[in-house]
């Protein structure tokens, strides 16, 4: 089983769209780490498009948010901005989807899903030190999760106790590298963000996991930015939003 693992989308169907037709005919079935709508301009036609898939999803902190299921009061104001706006947007039917996605961890086919960390769904896993934890939890052999828009990962083995920060990313020349797993290790891996990718490389992020085969494949694809850059503007969302999709920060 070919599994496609997508993350923090973020109402960006360009670059979801981009993302689906590179990775066309390369996967049996679709997950989603949350974070499907917040920041960007398209939170019906991305929210619907996953549905279409059917793929699992867990809910993010932005999914919560636009959603009412938390409050915004921790939101820098660019953000809650962009909460407001989606709310506004959204459909009754896509609404209610997105207020009854289960929280993580979920198990399915032989990977775990969380948003932001094991113990917390809205925590941000950054370091070595803050990986360990949900390391040495996890029910499975791989875990992925999303949240920091950085694509790459941990392993650790419990034999050696070693854990290792992964360098994952394909070189900017490249758009895919690829991950050997060794059984025996456990993986804490983060696909990367389709919709606002935070780690220097502008390009959408996505991950496909083939356990049968030991391999994750760790993919980027340039999409037309300035598309999705224009739809912002128009839907008058803030100007950081906007400027940051070319920044990939
Ligand atoms: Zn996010």
């Amino acid at each position: 089983m070919r599994i496609l693992v997508l993350s923090d989308l973020h109402a960006n169907a360009t670059a979801l769209e981009t993302a689906l037709t590179a990775a066309n005919g390369r996967w049996d079935r679709v997950v989603c780490l949350g974070d499907v709508v917040g920041y960007g301009p398209d939170p019906n036609e991305v929210t619907s498009k996953i549905r279409e898939l059917d793929a699992q999803t867990i809910r993010g902190n932005h999914d919560k948010a636009a959603t009412g299921l938390m409050p915004t009061d921790d939101f820098n104001p660019v953000a809650k901005a962009a909460v407001d706006w989606t709310r506004s947007q959204l459909s009754p039917e896509n609404l209610k989807w997105l207020a009854e996605l289960p929280q993580g961890p979920l198990a399915v086919n032989g990977i775990v899903l969380v948003h932001g960390a094991l113990q917390d769904e809205d925590e941000y896993v950054f370091t070595p030190a803050q990986a360990l934890e949900g390391l040495l939890d996890s029910a499975a052999g791989v875990t992925f999760f999303g949240h920091t828009h950085h694509q790459g990962g941990f392993s650790y083995s419990n034999t050696s106790n070693n854990l290792e920060m992964l360098n994952l990313r394909p070189r900017p020349s490249e758009s895919v590298s690829a991950l050997r797993t060794t059984g025996g290790l456990r993986y804490l891996l983060n696909p990367g963000s389709i919709g606002q990718p935070r780690d220097g490389d502008a390009r959408a992020g996505f991950a496909i996991a083939d356990l049968e085969h030991e391999i994750v494949e760790f993919w980027r694809v340039p999409y037309e930015i300035a598309s999705v850059q224009s739809r912002m503007r128009a839907a008058r969302l803030p100007e950081a939003l906007v400027q940051r999709l070319s920044l990939g920060r």
